[in-house]
């Protein structure tokens, strides 16, 4: 049995929907299916929604329209995927990389220790589906100590009054932190809609704002779709309705907006999420937990402890004991057998750019720690209670065989 270790869910409704897209409404840049996608977000999320055409544009988006910029510090853990921190260097940020804690998520201590006059954004990253400590965040952005080093990075900063806490919730679409949905857990969340993601539009993301006081949010929503477009202020679509053709350029934006012909996988996706497919992906979940928690060398990825419940993106077994050779050695014979399974993360300083950049994995012990005896197996929408059994299986003897 071949079974990979992650697959987009494409059925029937997915097939309907685009081709909606492609034979009814004719239209396939951002247009209706966009918007439709974007109602489905904000009822899921409880926050204004905004679709672009990846996470990374998402954050850059976000981070630029908070005036960062050279000479700014972003906080971002070192374990992570790369584009966590890219999105700051690319508009030209220095990144200020701090270890996570042992649930995988960004360390509130470290952060306050690394907060500068410099900083200017926080980008925790809910990994695996795991929220963050999103309490203890937001009381570190704004603890009397913080917010006497703050220095704005533009006006926009200067009404939040604090550094901006950025989520990166690539994987936690769908999680919560008491009985609230991620979305409005920081001030702004990006989520990722690439291919491999809970909710996919094969490349993707949306962006969903929680402001305090005294931001007007439908203004800000309706400025960001603007800087999302090139600062235009009408779409390609609103400038083909009758006599709409006349438009301005308000803001130096970025070209950031996602096509309908992707919203339209996405959207027969997330109409079911809440109900069907979240549910699915969480019994993969229980049901790998049922079983490797009868075993003294698995420790299962945290899930639910009654405050945070996870999406359940992806399953980030750890191998107690195990050395990075070890785990290595697994992930190869499980291949050998077609189960797909992988690593969730190589630690940035451990990646040639980043070595390269000056960054020391010595400096995060935690993360490199929680790297060399992980292993993550295969959890999607399709993915059969008998193909988990024998990815379960197939684990077993591979750890048994390391064991001899
Ligand atoms: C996938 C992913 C991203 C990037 O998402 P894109 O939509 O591919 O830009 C960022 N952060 C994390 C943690 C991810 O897993």
């Amino acid at each position: 049995m071949h079974i990979p270790f992650a697959l987009p869910l494409i059925d029937q409704p997915v097939i309907d929907e685009v081709m909606d897209c492609l034979t009814n409404t004719g239209w396939l840049t951002s247009g209706p299916k966009v918007r439709a996608l974007e109602a489905e977000v904000a009822a899921l999320t409880g926050a204004p929604a905004l679709c672009v055409n990846s996470w990374t544009s998402g954050a850059m988006l976000m981070l630029r329209w908070f005036g960062i910029g050279p000479g700014d510090e972003v906080i971002v853990p070192a374990y992570t995927y790369s584009a966590t921190a890219l999105c700051a260097m690319n508009i030209g940020a220095r990144v200020v990389m701090v270890d996570v804690g042992a649930d995988f998520c960004i360390d509130p201590d470290a952060v306050r220790r690394a907060i500068t006059p410099r900083t200017k954004a926080i980008i925790p990253v809910d990994l695996g589906g795991w929220p963050c400590d999103y309490d203890a965040l937001m009381a570190v952005a704004g603890e009397p100590a913080a917010k006497a080093l703050f220095r704005p990075a533009g006006e926009r900063q200067e009404k939040l009054g604090r550094v901006l806490v950025l989520a990166d919730a690539a994987h936690s679409i769908g999680a919560s932190c008491k009985g609230r949905p991620c979305g409005q857990l920081a001030d702004a969340t990006v989520f990722s809609m690439h291919s491999v993601k809970n909710v996919t539009t094969g490349e993707g993301g949306a962006v969903c704002l929680h402001l305090p006081e005294p931001f007007d949010m439908a203004a800000e929503l309706q400025f960001l779709r603007y800087f999302a477009l090139n600062g235009q202020t009408k779409s390609a679509f609103e400038k083909n309705q009758a006599g709409g053709w006349r438009y301005d350029i308000v803001a130096q934006g970025l070209k950031v907006n996602m096509p309908d012909i992707c919203a339209a996988i996405g959207l027969a996706q997330i109409r079911r999420y809440q109900a069907e497919l979240l549910p699915e992906r969480k019994a993969i979940f229980e049901q790998y937990n049922r079983a490797f928690g009868a075993f003294g060398w698995a420790i299962l990825p945290p899930y639910d402890d009654g405050r945070r419940v996870s999406s359940a993106h992806l399953y980030p077994l750890r191998l107690r004991g195990f050395s990075e050779q070890q785990r290595d050695g697994l992930i190869q014979f499980l291949s050998e057998r077609g189960v797909g399974a992988n690593v969730h993360y190589i630690p940035m300083p451990m990646l040639s750019l980043f070595r390269g950049l000056g960054y020391r994995m010595a400096d995060y012990p935690v993360s490199y720690g929680l790297y060399v005896n992980e292993l993550s197996l295969p959890i999607y929408n399709g993915l059969t209670e008998e193909m988990v059994g024998v990815v379960v299986e197939t684990v077993e003897q591979a750890v048994e065989q390391e064991a001899r």
